[in-house]
């Protein structure tokens, strides 16, 4: 018996020891590979510990960098990967606050909105962990994420997430969705925390105008589209005729008042804010797609897409091109500057006039690359 005993001891500590060694390895204490570089308007950079100190040493904190002006005017906020799946997200808010150099006003970005959910992929989706660019001075490397918390830090899912505002049923895994997750809970799951925070700096930081930046699939309706909280409708017209010129053709749809948790309908509801979401089409997203690899998430091209765009499939224009990440990136950084100019045009006491961005034909003609640092 005793020498059982001693073998199983030996067998359970060893079993311990690999199963801490790979805990460690899979469980990041703090976000690892959030590279940002801003421009040299930067005037703050924190953390988003700041407007809820229940992150702080949390997977769930994240940079924020506050770059303003010579003139005062108004502030405008830029959320990029809410959702680590759909990369013209998080890869705009990197172009936006690697060359901004506002004019008037205060511009405040979070590139890696939902961190932790840049440190783990979806189970059977086959996405890369990273995606490579090239920028003049050698190459960057992004992180590629799942739309959801890693439940290493969040965990375990219930059965039914309820949604707080209207108590909506949702699927239990939703309950790691930042997007159904506002206006949060200031002690809540680290999801909860996180929009709780986002909620709190839209209001501290008097908010005027705020940004959330998406993607969806390609055979999804709402797409290249502004989706506008009821109070910003005029804000988004205004926008949406501006990028006309600028040659991007974009749709206006109301936030559904009656689904509960999203940015444009929570921030909208519960501060002040002007509140809106971008979507363009991400293939590497899509039920459809073919092989997934760094090549779709840059190029985005794939056989299946142009097939189907080809039978009438497609709720966007989809052509031998595909939707490349600079065209994506494009349309997002043209709408922000859009929805920048369409505030100042309403109320020109809180103007807010960004400099230094890249225009849609240029991101499309150099790429993303041309418009980041490289990694160090
Ligand atoms: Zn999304």
């Amino acid at each position: 018996m005793g020498k059982h005993r001693a073998r199983g001891i030996l067998i359970l500590a060893l079993v311990l020891f690999v199963v801490g060694v790979s805990a460690a390895r899979f469980a990041p204490e703090s976000p690892t590979g959030l590279e940002v570089y801003p421009s040299a308007s930067l005037t703050r950079r924190t953390w988003l510990s700041q407007y809820n100190p229940a992150l702080k040493g949390t997977a769930g904190d994240t940079p924020v960098l506050v770059f303003e002006g010579a003139l005062p005017g108004g502030t405008m906020l830029v959320l990029g990967g809410t959702h680590a799946d759909e990369p013209a997200g998080a890869a705009a808010a990197l172009v936006i606050a690697e060359n901004v150099s506002p004019e008037q006003g205060r511009l405040i970005v979070i590139p890696y909105a939902n961190a932790s959910g840049f440190s783990h992929t979806l189970p059977q989706e086959g996405h890369p962990s990273h995606y490579t660019l090239d920028t003049p001075g050698g190459p960057r490397r992004i992180p590629f994420g799942s739309r959801l918390t890693n439940p290493v830090h969040q965990w375990p899912d219930p059965t039914v997430y309820i949604e707080k505002v209207q108590r909506q049923k949702l699927a239990g895994t939703e309950s790691r969705n930042l997007n159904r997750a506002y206006p949060g809970e200031e002690n809540g799951s680290l999801t909860a925390k996180v929009a709780y925070a986002i909620t709190r700096l839209i209001v501290d930081e008097g908010v005027d105008v705020a940004v959330d930046l998406h993607e969806s699939s390609p055979e999804y309706p709402v797409n290249n589209a502004i989706v506008a909280h009821d109070r910003a409708m005029d804000l988004a017209a205004i926008a949406a005729v501006e990028l006309e010129y600028a040659g991007v053709s974009i749709n206006i749809e109301p936030s559904p008042v009656n689904l509960r948790g999203l940015s444009h309908r929570e921030w909208g509801d519960n501060t002040d804010t002007l509140a809106v979401l971008l979507e363009s089409p991400n293939p590497s997203q899509g039920r459809l797609r073919g092989t997934t690899d760094e090549r779709l998430v840059v190029e985005g091209i794939d056989p299946m897409y142009l097939k189907a765009s080809l039978r009438g499939r497609l709720y966007v224009p989809y052509t031998e091109e595909g939707a490349p990440l600079a065209m994506r990136v494009g349309r997002h950084v043209a709408s922000v500057e859009a929805l920048a100019w369409s505030h100042t045009m309403l109320s020109p006491d809180r103007g807010i006039v960004l400099g230094g961005l890249p225009t849609y034909s240029e991101l499309l003609e150099n790429g993303v690359g041309a418009y980041l640092k490289p990694s160090r």
